[in-house]
């Protein structure tokens, strides 16, 4: 069945370069979704990209009852639009709402809904190197009430904007400030899902690593500090002696669908990966000993991210000189290669829309 769509009366200019800042520009049209106990998830739709009315009461603004996914559709070098893994944005889009509270999606239904806002908003995808179609699904809670409780009321939405690439010409190694005060999240809590507050509690860290020159934060467990746990919206893997090593998924982290993928490339390659804790102390013994090889972020916005330089209570570990490692190049030439159709998807990974 195809979703009632309804039309915008006037298109938006596209962009016509590169150079598009994130998150700024939006498609035409949005898809909207709205639950209530008793009813369930109903009227499905396409309507044109506007404000939303909300009484001042919507518990989301009191409460933070929301959870969000990002993801991107690529244009391939012959005009096709693919979607990379999307099933897996809408799993832990439930995972995430389990956390919160938030009553599960049909993940297959509302997949076929964005394969359809993609089809009609084929034009957005730009087709400059390293640019995308960022889509943000999200569901905020819609009840007005001030109970300290789960929402009766929600909406889902799928908003889209294009993007230019994180780093124009490919990828570029970056300084993090290893964080030794704030906390981002503890087993128990909220980390694992993907939730607004998670991200505006992490502002005051990033403030004060990029007042020294940082781009990001590592962030560390949040009992002991220090255990290493992800960065701002990345997760982390490391090169030592040979080895792969990532955080295992303690609970606190998000489970990257990049750090999925490049995990699965990994094990394909039979180059050694384990998924453990590390803490920060081994991690610069390695570094002392010089069997720190590469270290690099993943994540749906850079794919990979190399990470030149670790700064950790005045110490500094330069990684691989500054220099993009090989492990960290053939990673980042195989999932976009995947990504815009240039290399064979042998994982059937990718979706055309
Ligand atoms: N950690 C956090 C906190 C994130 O926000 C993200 C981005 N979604 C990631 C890791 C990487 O996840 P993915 O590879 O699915 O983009």
């Amino acid at each position: 069945m195809s979703l009632p769509i309804v039309e915008a009366a006037y298109k938006k200019e596209k962009p016509e370069t590169e150079q598009i800042p994130f998150g700024r520009t939006f498609t035409d049209h949005m898809f909207v979704m709205d639950y209530e106990e008793g009813k369930g998830w109903h009227e499905p739709r396409i309507v044109p990209y506007e404000p939303l009315t909300l009484d001042p009461a919507a518990m989301i603004f009191h409460y933070g009852q929301t959870v969000f996914e990002g993801l991107k559709a690529y244009r391939t070098d012959d005009g096709r639009v693919l979607l990379f893994r999307p099933e897996k944005n809408f799993e832990r889009l439930n995972l995430s709402g389990d956390r919160l509270s938030i009553p599960p999606v049909d993940e297959d239904e509302v997949l076929g809904y964005l394969k359809e806002l993609v089809a009609l908003e084929k034009d957005w995808v730009p087709e400059f190197e390293g640019t995308s179609l960022y889509i943000r699904p999200f569901i905020i809670a819609t009840e007005p009430s001030l109970a300290v409780a789960p929402s009766k009321s929600y909406k889902l939405m799928i908003i889209m904007s294009p993007v230019g690439p994180y780093f124009s010409g490919g990828i570029k190694p970056v300084t993090i400030n290893v964080e030794d005060q704030f906390t981002r999240a503890v087993k128990g809590g909220t980390g694992m899902a993907k939730t607004a507050g998670n991200y505006s509690s992490g502002y005051q860290a990033q403030a004060k690593a990029a007042k020294e020159g940082n781009a990001d934060v590592l962030w560390l467990d949040g009992v002991e500090k220090r255990y290493i746990e992800e960065v701002g919206s990345m997760n982390i893997f490391f090169k030592i002696d040979g080895e792969i090593v990532t955080p295992a998924l303690s609970g606190s982290i998000l489970q990257g669908i990049t750090r999925t993928s490049i995990i699965e490339v990994l094990k394909k390659w039979e180059i050694p990966v384990t998924e453990r804790r590390i803490s920060i102390e081994e991690l610069y013994e390695a570094y002392e000993q010089g069997k720190l090889e590469e270290a690099f972020g993943t994540g749906t916005a850079a794919v990979i991210s190399p990470v030149g330089e670790l700064n950790w209570l005045g110490k500094k570990m330069v990684i691989n000189d500054h220099e993009i490692g090989a492990l960290s190049q053939e990673l980042y030439d195989t999932i976009t290669g995947i990504q815009r159709g240039r290399k064979e998807d042998s994982f059937g990974w990718t979706i055309e829309v």
